[in-house]
């Protein structure tokens, strides 16, 4: 947005002020988004009350969804705003309005000038291509948003895909190498899943990997991360965890998830964790020896019984 507004600032000399407000269809006044000012410091002070008057000029462009210039100086709205027009030598301005990418939304661009009539001589058309120039980039942005999110989050638990959390473990692990940190990997899988499928339906089992989610988001510390590794196997990152920290955190969890049955139709569904722990560098010096003891402490804690946590230890793989 900074950016759409710096180019027409840079553009002409004349022009002093560009900002961008953002409505609702059909709803409250404009927001104002982003204001960039030529020579902010000498001549534009933090002004509420000019922008009170732009926002209700935005309002009006965007309510008729047609362009409109205004003169300050011959203007009744700007009254209280006097001086600071006067200072800012601002003669003219215009108000374009332009489609969002969310289509609920329109986007007013208000530009001023310190020339009278700029916009006659140079002619609305210039400002109206820009601004849907600015509406394309902007929809481009936003799907090149879309399209990441898509590409790092799982869509159903909100947490990290693999992929992703690969990429932080990658990370995480080239700091711990570096700055001679720990840290420590969780292992967790959902205990007979396929179970909960298949008594209660796909859709409950769905909601059971979002609980688990939304459990994991409340125990685990600020800055360790979740992912989700596959169908409902959940790998947790703890960076600068101890052994004794990551298996206290391990069990935290595990404890947690029992103790939050899932509700179905008022019924209480017991849902239980299992949990494998790997730590750098006592139980491995590279990522994927550190992912296969993280499993290998899973299959132990599957083969003594299910929820509970084990501790990588040599032999187990
Ligand atoms: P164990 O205790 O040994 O882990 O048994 P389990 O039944 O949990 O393990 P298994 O690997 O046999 O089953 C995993 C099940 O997870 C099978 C699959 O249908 C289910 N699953 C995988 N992804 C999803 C999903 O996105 N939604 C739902 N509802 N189920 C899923
Ligand atoms: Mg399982
Ligand atoms: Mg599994």
């Amino acid at each position: 947005m900074r950016a759409l507004c710096n180019v027409l600032i840079s553009a002409s000399s004349h022009v002093k002020l560009v900002q961008l407000f953002v409505s609702e269809e059909g709803g409250q006044q404009p927001e104002p988004v982003c204001v960039v000012k030529k020579n902010a410091d000498d001549v534009f002070q933090a002004s509420p009350d000019l922008e009170n008057v732009l926002v209700s000029i935005a309002q009006e462009a965007a309510d008729n969804n047609s362009p409109l210039v205004f003169r300050p100086h011959g203007d009744a709205r700007f009254a209280g705003v006097r001086s600071k027009i006067a200072e800012a030598q601002l003669q003219e301005g215009a108000a374009i309005p332009f489609t969002a990418p969310d289509a609920s939304e329109r986007i007013t661009m208000v530009v001023l000038v310190d020339i009278d009539d700029y916009f006659n001589e140079v002619g609305l058309e210039p400002f109206i291509a820009y601004a849907c120039l600015c509406s394309v980039l902007l929809e481009q942005t936003v799907r090149r948003q879309r399209l990441s999110e898509f590409a790092t989050f799982d869509h159903l638990t909100g947490l990290l895909n693999r992929r992703a959390l690969a990429e932080v473990l990658e990370r995480e692990h080239v700091r711990a190498e570096r700055y001679n940190r720990r840290y420590s990997l969780l292992f967790c899988d959902l205990d007979f899943f396929k179970r909960i499928n298949d008594t209660y339906g796909h859709v409950v089992g769905d909601r059971a990997l979002q609980g688990i989610a939304k459990i994991a988001g409340r125990v685990l510390r600020e800055g360790d991360w979740i992912g989700r590794w596959g169908g409902e196997e959940f790998v947790c990152i703890l960076p600068d965890a101890s052994e004794g920290e990551a298996e206290r955190i391990a069990q935290r969890l595990r404890n947690q998830v029992l103790e939050e049955p899932l509700s179905v139709e008022d019924q209480a569904v017991g849902l239980t964790l299992s949990i494998g722990v790997a730590c750098f560098p006592s139980d491995g010096y590279d990522i994927n020896s550190l992912l296969v003891h993280a499993d290998a402490g899973l299959s132990a804690a599957k083969q003594s019984g299910r929820n509970c946590v084990r501790r990588y230890a040599p032999g187990l793989d």
